[in-house]
């Protein structure tokens, strides 16, 4: 993905794990298959029964873990992340699961999205006394939870959950306890499996595939499951509401491989694709794709229109990590290093470029000049998503307003700026009908507020709009 060659922000990823015996290392092997989901930290934690051990750290998660950091973490239960600060920055102590010890019992807790309402509760907690020992709004989480003082985890946690308000899909766990839940609107992806007797949780399916488990359902909308050494206990802590799950998630997001509320990440973006084709069509020789997240769509582009697929651009794998780059100038220059036009495929044909989103505009832009410097005569650009006008509250950095191009500027404009020779975007009702079909029921709906401004959610005048990286 384009992720590191411009320093925007994915999201986080979460795995969990309760009754295996190497779940430090299923976890660790889970962890890798999310590892898109967020380079900037990585952390997991387990419990042995009596204490929970930890081991986290700034990076990669081939960085973080050597196979001896691995093997230390004791436990038949494990909780891990990977993140990309969306909410309070980057630096360890920001990096997850984080770990909050008591003389009575710990817990570790990792978590997905972002709060709209923890700036309030932060103030909140503040003038009440806590000292929050880190910038991000996972933090406000455990604080609530450890507030409600002395009652059983399970309402504890259940009260924390009635006081914040946004995106969230998290994992707590303590000595002897492993909980699960999922915001009410189910903004974030989060699905069920087993592995033998255990249960494991991840953000993407895809993960279940890497360790060899099967996927068994999605986390439901405000549900808090409770596993431990009694079983496994599900509740509903809100009543049911039409789910919204992230549509970004199926653009640019998840890994094709990945299921998200059963439906193919490949799968769906093909249909992007296609539906896109039919809404906006051009004559042309040849469609390529940007790798990797794009080329879904441009097969799905090119199998409706019969213009053959091409391998145009190719990434350039070799190239270091240069994902964290802090100007405009920069970027551009990552873009140039990551990726080549194919001279032999484009000289002198007629080209559909085929990507999955526009935020600033620097991508396309880029890549419209390496086809034509490669001998392309024409360079259409068609999105497979609708423009993104509007900033995400709910854990994935579409960045402010004033950066977002669409939010700018005419799709005429926009043309000119990134010198295509026609621009044209997925609609949001072509976005909706290729992700929930004929399947648009309360367990199914999406979100597409970043391109529409319509919030399934209270916003408030304080929420935090999660900082872009530099
Ligand atoms: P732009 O260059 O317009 O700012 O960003 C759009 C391009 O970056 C697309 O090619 C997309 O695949 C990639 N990309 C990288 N990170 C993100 C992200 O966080 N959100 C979206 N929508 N696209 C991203
Ligand atoms: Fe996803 Fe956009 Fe909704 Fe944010 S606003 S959750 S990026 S669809
Ligand atoms: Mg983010």
């Amino acid at each position: 993905m384009l992720a590191e060659i411009k320093g925007i922000n994915e999201e986080c990823g979460v795995f969990a794990i309760w009754g295996h015996e190497k779940a430090a290392e299923m976890t660790y092997y889970g962890l890798h298959a999310l590892q898109h989901r967020g380079q900037e930290g990585a952390g997991i934690v387990t419990t042995d029964g009596d204490k929970l051990n930890v081991h986290k750290g700034v990076g990669l998660i081939n960085d973080v873990f050597s196979e001896g950091e691995v093997s230390r973490l004791k436990g038949h239960a494990a909780i891990g992340h990977v993140r990309y600060a969306t909410q309070g920055g980057g630096g360890y102590e920001n990096v997850q699961p984080l770990v909050f010890r008591s003389q009575k019992n710990s817990m570790a807790l990792s978590h997905n999205g972002n709060l709209v309402n923890a700036h309030a509760l932060k103030n909140q907690l503040e003038a009440q006394g806590s000292i929050l020992q880190t910038t991000s709004d996972t933090e406000v989480i455990a604080h609530l939870v450890k507030r409600s003082g002395n009652v059983p985890m399970e309402e504890a946690i259940t009260s924390a959950l009635g006081m914040i308000k946004g995106a969230y899909a998290f994992s707590i766990l303590t000595e002897d306890q492993l909980f699960i839940g999922l915001d009410p609107r189910g903004l974030r992806p989060l699905s069920i499996g087993r592995l033998g007797d255990a249960y494991v949780v991840a953000s993407e399916t895809c993960a279940f595939d890497l360790i060899g488990a099967t996927y068994e359902r999605e986390v439901k909308p405000g549900e808090l499951i409770v596993i431990d050494e009694d079983g496994f206990r599900t509740k509903q802590f809100t009543s049911p509401l039409q789910r919204t799950l992230c549509s970004m998630e199926y653009v640019y997001f998840s890994r094709p491989d990945s299921d998200l509320n059963e439906l193919n990440v490949h799968a769906s973006r093909k249909t992007m694709g296609k539906q896109l084709a039919e809404e906006s069509p051009v004559e042309a020789d040849v469609v390529t794709g940007v790798p990797d997240s794009s080329i879904s769509a441009a097969i799905g582009f090119s199998e409706a229109t019969g213009i053959p697929y091409e391998l145009g651009l190719i990434k350039n794998r070799y190239v270091g990590r240069t994902f964290i780059q802090p100007s405009q100038e920069l970027r551009e220059q990552g873009v140039k290093m990551k990726l080549s036009a194919v001279r032999g495929i484009v000289d002198g044909k007629r080209v559909v470029m085929v990507d999955d989103s526009i935020v600033r505009g620097t991508t396309s832009r880029r890549i419209v000049r390496l086809l034509k410097e490669a001998g392309a005569t024409e360079v259409h650009v068609r999105i497979a998503s609708p423009p993104i006008q509007n900033p995400c509250y709910y854990g994935i950095d579409t960045s402010t307003k004033s950066e977002l191009i669409a939010s700018n500027n005419s799709i005429e404009d926009m043309k000119e700026i990134i010198g295509a020779d026609t621009l044209a975007f997925l609609t949001p009702d072509g976005l909706k009908k290729s992700i929930v079909s004929d399947r648009d029921t309360q367990e199914h709906g999406i979100c597409r507020a970043c391109f529409t401004g319509n919030y399934p959610t209270e916003i408030y005048p304080d929420t935090e709009i999660p900082a872009y990286k530099d």
